[in-house]
């Protein structure tokens, strides 16, 4: 009786069906197949086309010396590292890695999860116990509603970005323990959380804040650590997490603060202790690219990258095609993220233009429910260090070309 429910509720899934039918239509922009390694460029469907969809926003997945390291560190350990941290599957390059992560981000300590999902799901999930609240910018990553979620707590969400609807919540809050969790630069929306706000409204109420850094380490701050050292409030935010497979070029996901947090985690955190430890390869090639992003190299691809996101912004305005604003600063100053959101009226329009666009040779992305809410679908533009000058603007042209057959402009998002 039970499975026959089960089977039903597969069967005649709505998004599985939609999704099969742009694939038997070959107009499907998910789950397709690269061909070729992701640089700013990519081979998909026999073709060559501009890799505005990929999170490498500064080119160290394809590093040369990213890459030998991935095969120094295949050579020496193996494939796989064949156990959990906990028991056996610890080796030396995890050990460096944590260090290198501690003293890049001037904290005391650091603990690397297998992914950034699992970083998330298993800090939020140790920490939290049911009867807590955990407060969530509505934009936050999926992971960070799923530790939520997972911990059991009391969930509350404020509208993006709404200090003041944080405000109420915490309010409301105020005789439990409460955790607050923000990305540092949000994913979809490519804006940045105004971490000066929030923190003080979590030092007035005594709520923990967590800061997802995924998209603004290698990116953000004086020494690139995220959003936190942007706003200079690395002693205002209790739990700094970020990923290694965006800007860093490998995959992982790590969490830095005092000694007693990350011991904490690697014994609490079931996401740490129950899976098996991230491969040598990717670890080993996650020390080097830590190692380039904090050197004189990456400070240049990270000027590289916002040079080429304010070309691409630039032409994209030119050509009148609406966009997600770049966050301006407490000081006035744009800090503009790798992430240029176009604003699309609705997810039709979206196939229509990601599909005209890959006849072009564009490959983009697209931000669709559950990435972000229904009814405000954005086509995702990710720039990278390494795109040339010409391909940006041809990008924008192939976007302003759409028009106004596929219009993509649409009244601006509510959250
Ligand atoms: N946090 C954010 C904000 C993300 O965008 C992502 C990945 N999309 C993650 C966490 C998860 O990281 P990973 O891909 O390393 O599991």
């Amino acid at each position: 009786m039970s499975i026959d429910k089960f089977s039903s509720r597969i069967e005649f899934s709505a998004m599985t069906h939609f999704v099969r039918d742009l694939e038997d239509e070959g107009r499907s922009p998910v789950f397709r197949t690269m061909e070729s390694a992701t640089t700013d460029h990519v081979v998909v469907s026999g073709r060559s086309r501009i890799m505005l969809g990929s999170n490498n926003y500064l080119g160290l997945a394809n590093h040369p010396r990213v890459i030998d390291a991935a095969q120094a560190a295949l050579r020496r350990f193996g494939a796989a590292s064949t156990g959990s941290r906990v028991a056996n599957g610890t080796c030396s390059l995890h050990r460096t890695l944590e260090d290198e992560l501690a003293q890049w981000h001037n904290t005391e300590s650091a603990v690397l999860f297998p992914t950034g999902y699992q970083a998330n799901v298993g800090t939020i999930s140790a920490l939290v116990r049911p009867g807590d609240t955990v407060i969530l910018d509505w934009a936050a990553h999926a992971s960070i509603h799923d530790g939520a979620r997972l911990a059991g707590a009391h969930i509350e969400h404020f509208n993006h970005n709404s200090a003041d609807e944080l405000r109420a919540l915490l309010v409301g809050a105020r005789a439990v323990p409460t955790l607050v969790v923000v990305d540092g630069l949000y994913s979809m929306e490519g804006d940045i959380a105004p971490l000066d706000e929030i923190a003080a409204l979590c030092r007035e109420f005594s709520a923990m804040l967590m800061v997802d850094e995924a998209h603004s380490v290698g990116i953000l701050g004086a020494t690139r650590t995220g959003a936190v050292e942007l706003f200079g409030m690395q002693d205002d935010v209790d739990i700094r997490m970020g990923t290694l497979s965006k800007g860093l070029g490998s995959i992982g996901g790590y969490v830095v603060g005092p000694e007693d947090l990350t011991d904490y985690l690697r014994t609490h955190a079931r996401a740490y202790q129950f899976t098996t430890a991230g491969t040598p390869a990717a670890v080993g090639a996650a020390v080097e690219a830590v190692r380039i992003a904090q050197s004189d190299e990456g400070a240049e691809r990270t000027a590289r990258l916002i040079a080429n996101v304010d070309l691409l912004r630039g032409a994209l305005a030119a050509h009148d095609v609406e966009t997600i604003a770049p966050t301006v600063l407490p000081d006035g100053t744009s800090a503009p993220g790798p992430i240029v959101p176009a604003i699309v009226a609705d997810e039709q329009t979206l196939i229509e233009v990601w599909n005209r666009l890959f006849d072009q040779g564009i490959f983009s992305g697209i931000s669709v429910f559950p990435g972000v809410r229904i009814g405000n679908p954005l086509l995702r533009l990710c720039v990278t260090a390494d795109h040339s000058i010409a391909d940006l603007e041809f990008v924008a042209k192939s976007i302003a070309s759409l028009r106004p057959a596929e219009s993509i402009d649409a009244p601006a998002l509510t959250h």
